[in-house]
This record gives structure tokens, C-alpha cells and sequence, in this order.
């Protein structure tokens, strides 16, 4: 066993719990295990550790793994953008999709979504901080996006999903993530059962934990860097 993700996880969890409890938090935040890149024996060694949720970015790459990693039952979710044509896969191969950022993908992910499944969890994207390059939408298309994933039967609106600027000014990281929650706590006032609130990585989970984060995605601070 690999003693380095052993202490890497752990290390991980105590700061979540921390961090959740020193936000006054009724339930700790979430932890999704990033394993792109990491090989399949990586993340089976975190599973043998306890580590049930996983996400991936790119869908072909995921469905080598998931492949190899069949007998683990693992919950997979895909955190990368999202293209139409890869929706047939989205749908059947993930439990989360975290990047539903238009209202295009709603119509496909619901059609392929198998009927004997549980209905698919999605997160919308939203684009924080307007930046050109990003995927995720601007903030005043959650509603249409909202209502559209809600007459899709197949799809169970959980929350929202950010990948703020990676400014090395923490105080914009903190007001980004705090505009978050607060289309957080909008969508929620509209849609009780929006529990999720997907934000925060490796190096600045405890400062989203903060500011209302229920899910943190966790890469390189536990597999170490990636190999680019
Ligand atoms: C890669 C990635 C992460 C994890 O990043 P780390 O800095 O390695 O923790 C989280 N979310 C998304 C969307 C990513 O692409």
C-alpha cells in the first residue's frame, strides 16, 4: 500500500473537517478525488483507502479506467466541459456531470440517460468571472438552464459547479466564491432540493469551505503533481 496517498488523504480529510467546522457547517464538505491523468492503479489504491467519488475530465480517458475499475462500484463524476457529441457517454457512463453550462445539453443528456439508472446528477457551470476562455455560463442563464433540467426527467438538478480564476489574490478568490453562494442560496430558494455546491481545489478548498462550498475537488494535493 502507498503510504504517501494514505497520508495525502488523510491529510486532505482532517483539513476538510476542519474547515467545515470551523465554518459552523451542519454537514462537512464533500470530497471528490481528480484522478485525470493518475492511472487506474492510483485511484484503485485510494478505493481500497475509502475513497468512493472520483472525478474525470475528459470521457474517453474516464471510460478506460471505469473499465478496469468495474468490480469497485465507484461514483464517477465528470467535471470537465462538456461537448454534445460526447453527451451519449455523459449520460450512460457518469453518476454527476458537473459541467452543464447550456441549455443545448440538457435534451441529450435526459434521452440517453438509461431508464434502468438512477437519473443523473448535474451541477450547472457557471462562468465567475466572465472570463472569455472558460466554460460555464454567465450567471443570468442558471434560471433557463435550471427550468429546462427540471422537466428533464432523467436529470436530478443538484446545485452549481465554478472554476474560479486561479488568481493568486485570495481576496478575488474569496468574492468570487462568495458571488457563487449567493446564486447558490438563489437557486435554492427556488429549488429546495439543490444541495451542491461544487467549488474549490487543491489550493483553495478551505478558503471555498468558507465562503459555502458542499463538494471540493481535489487533484494534486492528493495523487502530487501531474505530469503534463
Ligand atoms: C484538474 C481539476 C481539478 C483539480 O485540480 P487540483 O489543483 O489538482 O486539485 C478540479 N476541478 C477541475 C474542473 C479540474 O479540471
Amino acid at each position: 500500500m502507498n503510504n504517501l496517498l494514505d497520508q495525502a488523504l488523510r491529510t486532505t480529510l482532517q483539513k476538510i473537517d476542519n474547515a467545515s467546522h470551523a465554518a459552523n457547517r451542519p454537514d462537512k464538505a464533500v470530497l471528490l478525488a481528480v484522478s485525470k491523468m493518475q492511472p487506474a492503479s492510483a485511484i484503485r489504491e485510494l478505493a481500497m483507502l475509502g475513497q468512493r467519488a472520483f472525478g474525470e475530465n475528459y470521457v474517453q480517458e474516464a471510460l478506460a479506467k471505469q473499465g478496469e475499475l468495474e468490480d469497485l462500484k465507484l461514483e464517477w463524476h465528470l467535471i470537465g466541459p462538456l461537448q454534445s457529441n460526447k453527451c451519449s457517454e455523459a449520460a450512460r457512463h457518469f453518476d454527476w456531470v458537473h459541467s452543464v453550462s447550456r441549455i443545448k445539453l440538457v435534451e441529450p443528456l435526459n434521452r440517453y440517460r438509461p431508464e434502468n439508472a438512477k437519473p443523473l446528477n448535474v451541477l450547472i457551470q457557471v462562468n465567475i468571472d466572465g472570463e472569455a476562455s472558460k466554460s460555464g455560463c454567465s450567471p443570468n442563464e442558471i434560471d433557463s438552464i435550471a427550468d429546462a433540467i427540471l422537466q428533464a426527467p432523467r436529470l436530478k438538478l443538484r446545485g452549481l459547479m465554478a472554476i474560479p480564476e486561479p488568481s493568486p489574490d485570495l481576496e478575488k478568490r474569496r468574492s468570487s466564491f462568495r458571488q457563487l453562494n449567493g446564486l447558490f442560496q438563489l437557486l435554492q430558494s427556488r429549488h429546495p432540493d439543490c444541495d451542491t455546491l461544487s467549488m474549490g481545489m487543491s489550493d483553495d478548498f478551505e478558503l471555498a469551505i468558507h465562503e459555502g462550498s458542499t463538494l471540493v475537488r481535489i487533484g494534486s494535493a492528493l495523487f502530487g503533481a501531474r505530469k503534463a
